[in-house]
């Protein structure tokens, strides 16, 4: 093994090759490791399995002190530490898991100066007992992963990452990396200011996965039964293959796998509710056979490294666009043309915002997830390139429409939506920026609620302007108008919507609004609303 000294050299590419085994750079790894080794400070977003470990272990490695890790899944950190020891670098975790003798080693290590990195979860870093001892010690740098722990709009929200805001403080000089997987637009804004990363370089990876194809329609739009249209997709388009295909209940699970074992075909059930035993024999038998069918519910797929996985089919609405990047990310590893296919109901959006209203969560909590929901079923109601949209949520800009999903390949039934869509922006305007979804349908169909009596909406001229929609054809309007980013939604405050700069050319009537015909339920127009 090279010793410590040996390989704190300034040399990026020899410490890949000599301790980590690999013979290039991938992605932005290089740029990002010239900035924090030469002491900046960064944010990092990147896909799971895009490589960020590295862009933290190798400039600990470069720069003088042990660089500290704050890490909130202790089984990875764990993992991390182990493989790391194996490559011969000088690794400890201090966490709850950890026995005491150890983590007193790991603590002399560190003020001796005989650490590389050190691992550590938030709430143990946060003891004045830790902080003390970073304080005698020479941190190289602080690499804070999971970093959308931190943001109340981000999916798990962890308070203790909340303090994290104390190290740009009290260790002034050391630079400090934040990495995460899942930022969309807002929450990045958040671990920006609450990581106190004003001045942090961001490095946005390209989120694209171009081989996976993007397909989504509804359920109770026509063309047979759910189960059925699984059926054909998998015969039809993937004989003999393997994928995943997700559930939101264990009872669907079963019945699925059950019904698709029946047709002749290898399929495995895998959802918390059975035996490890059985979870673990199901994995393994997915992992190694060819050619079988895993069905599943979200329990599913932390860490599974599978690379010819060729569909995963969702037979559920996923909660989010973050879970559903994931989820779909499972498929073509390898490169190789891959599907994310996609069946859901109206159902689904009912069951999950009830399952969203019995959670324990606070009420913010539950504001954010009903709004991420929304953004969901805007992915899906879309009527341009869906990757377009999947990757403009998370910062990162596709061009031109893709031509691998299915909008770009056979573009869906529309009808005109413009005059309602411009109706619905002079709305939000009249009320002055500030109401949520459904008090604006309430002015547009013209129902004097109580609450719009006293706030005199009831003379506005936008008041009762809407009836040519009922109120759940202006919820997709909405939705749609969110989804294209016309509309802004207040994050912090209500749900409060408010007008985008690239409304304008809508307003001016320089720009169309097309929605989806399926989602337009077939009854007479009535009269259009009158001026
Ligand atoms: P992330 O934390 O972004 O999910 P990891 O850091 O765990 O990703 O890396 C994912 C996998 O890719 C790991 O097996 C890692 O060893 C491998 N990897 C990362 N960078 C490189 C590289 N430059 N060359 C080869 N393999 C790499
Ligand atoms: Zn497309």
């Amino acid at each position: 093994q090279p010793s410590a000294e040996a390989r704190r050299v300034p040399d990026p590419e020899r410490i890949l090759s000599e301790v980590f085994g690999y013979s290039g750079f991938r992605g932005r790894q290089r740029e990002i490791i010239d900035c924090v080794a030469g002491g900046a400070d960064a944010l990092v977003l990147m896909p799971t399995g895009g490589g960020k470990s590295l862009c933290y272990q190798i400039p600990a490695l470069m720069r003088e002190g042990c660089g500290v890790v704050i890490s909130p899944l202790i089984a990875l950190m764990q993992d991390q530490v182990a493989a790391l020891r194996q490559s011969g670098v000088r690794a400890a975790a201090l966490n709850s898991a950890e026995p005491i003798a150890r983590i007193q080693e790991a603590e002399r290590a560190l003020l001796d100066g005989r650490l590389d990195l050190l691992y550590i979860a938030p709430e143990r870093l946060m003891l004045p007992r830790t902080l003390e001892l970073l304080a005698r010690a020479r941190v190289a740098l602080f690499a804070i992963d999971e970093a959308h722990c931190v943001s109340q709009w981000g999916h798990d929200f962890r308070p203790e990452y909340i303090q994290l805001s104390l190290l740009a403080e009290r260790f002034p000089g050391v630079p400090r990396l934040a990495l995460t997987a899942t930022a969309d637009a807002p929450t990045r804004r958040e671990i920006v200011t609450r990581l106190g990363l004003e001045r942090a370089r961001q490095f946005v990876s390209r989120f694209d996965r171009p081989n996976i194809r993007y397909r989504i329609a509804q359920s109770d739009a026509g063309g047979g039964s759910a189960r059925d249209r699984l059926l054909r997709f998998i015969r039809q388009e993937h004989p003999g293959e393997a994928g995943i295909v997700y559930c939101l209940s264990r009872k669907r699970v079963e019945a699925i796998a059950q019904w698709l074992a029946d047709q002749g075909l290898e399929a495995l059930p895998y959802h918390a509710g059975l035996s490890a035993a059985e979870r673990d024999r199901n994995q393994k038998r997915f992992l190694t056979g060819d050619g079988v069918i895993m069905v599943a519910t979200i329990a599913f797929g932390m860490g599974i490294d599978k690379p010819n996985v060729r569909f995963v089919a969702h037979l559920n609405l996923p909660k989010s666009i973050e879970a559903y990047y994931q989820e779909t990310g499972r498929a073509g590893r390898d490169g190789l043309p891959a599907d994310a296919w996609m069946l859901y109901g109206l159902q689904d959006v009912i069951t999950l915002r009830q399952m969203l209203d019995q959670s324990t969560a606070d009420d913010g909590h539950k504001r954010v997830e009903r709004q991420k929901l929304e953004a969901m079923l805007g992915l899906c109601e879309l009527t341009s390139c869906r990757r377009q949209a999947l990757l403009a949520y998370f910062g990162d800009d596709l061009e031109s429409p893709c031509g691998n999903c299915d909008t770009c390949l056979e573009p869906p039934a529309t009808w005109d939506a413009t005059e309602p869509a411009r109706k619905a922006l002079s709305c939000v305007y009249r009320t002055g920026e500030r109401f949520g979804v459904n008090y604006l349908i309430d002015v547009l169909r013209g129902r004097e609620t109580d609450r719009l009596r006293a706030l005199g909406h009831h003379h506005l001229s936008t008041f009762g302007i809407g009836t040519e929609l009922e109120p759940a054809e202006w919820r997709v309007l909405f939705r749609q108008l969110i989804a294209r980013g016309l509309l802004r939604v207040d994050v912090d405050g209500h749900g409060g919507l408010s007008l985008d700069e690239s409304c304008r050319p809508l307003l001016r009537g320089e720009a169309a609004v097309e929605l989806r015909r399926e989602q337009r339920p077939a009854r007479s127009r009535r009269e259009r609303g009158s001026r």
